[in-house]
């Protein structure tokens, strides 16, 4: 049974809106650490204005601190990062995806979609991230169903299970990525939610933001209502979170409060 550890690699402050947290996991088995989503990277923090850009830097509100990283979080529990022989990305926003180069030499699992508009230079991704060449592997098609929403299996090497769970609209490469432990599922269901409340408020205020940044919004809202119906029906056997609510890292998580 792998160890799950929460890591907040990242903060994001936007006047008007909640503090936002970069809400990566560290699934820990058989010697190997498979990270889930990267955070912001040691790097941004070293260059942001070469790496990621002003704009986006003042836009998204990317606060840097060399603690708030996967590669320090690791460090601070004891994990040599030299283990993080794979990373799993949700999707490739730059927040998500700026933590990969700490990590040069791991694996990189991503959907088809989301990998096939990265190499095509869509503008919502900062190019720069994916400098130092990452070892893409990717996933296009399902393959499993995992409570009614078509998932494949991530080819990672551990022995527990993960999968990509096609949660499409944020980008249109999005996906869930469920961890199997104890014959129950953590689900980091990535940006399919920025806060928590979407789940049981239709009309929540930050729907609106969501609809702004989202590729495909009737896509967004078709997935956000499958986590409705998950969190709902299934929450014996699914514990589930997004990559941004502060509410949903777990106690200790955070430590600059
Ligand atoms: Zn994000």
């Amino acid at each position: 049974m792998p160890t799950i550890h929460h890591l907040n690699a990242g903060t994001l402050v936007v006047p008007g809106y909640p503090t936002v947290v970069c809400h990566c996991l560290a699934v820990h088995d058989a010697g190997r650490t498979v990270l889930i989503d990267s955070g912001i990277g040691l790097l941004d923090g070293l260059d942001p204005d070469g790496r990621l850009g002003r704009g986006l830097v003042e836009a998204a509100g990317f606060r840097f601190n060399a603690r708030d990283t996967a590669y320090q979080r690791l460090v601070s529990l004891g994990i040599d990062p030299e283990s993080v022989s794979d990373i799993v990305l949700t999707h490739a926003d730059p927040d998500h995806a700026g933590g990969l180069a700490d990590f040069p030499t791991a694996r990189v699992h991503v959907s088809a979609e989301e990998h096939a508009r990265v190499t095509a230079g869509h503008p919502r991704y900062a190019p720069r991230l994916f400098n130092h060449g990452p070892s893409w592997r990717t996933y296009a098609g399902a393959g499993v169903d995992w409570f009614g929403l078509p998932a494949a299996r991530v080819d990672v090497p551990i022995p527990t299970a993960v999968l990509l769970v096609e949660l499409p609209g944020h980008t249109a490469g999005h996906r869930g990525v469920a961890v199997e432990s104890g014959g129950r599922w953590v689900l980091h269901a990535g940006d399919a939610y920025y806060l928590r409340a979407e789940l049981t408020d239709a009309h929540h205020p930050v729907s609106a933001f969501a609809a702004s940044r989202a590729d495909d919004d009737d896509a967004r809202v078709t997935s956000l209502g499958h986590l409705r119906r998950l969190a709902a029906d299934h929450a014996d056997a699914v514990s589930m979170f997004g990559y941004h609510d502060i509410t949903e890292l777990p106690r200790g998580c955070i430590d600059w409060e």
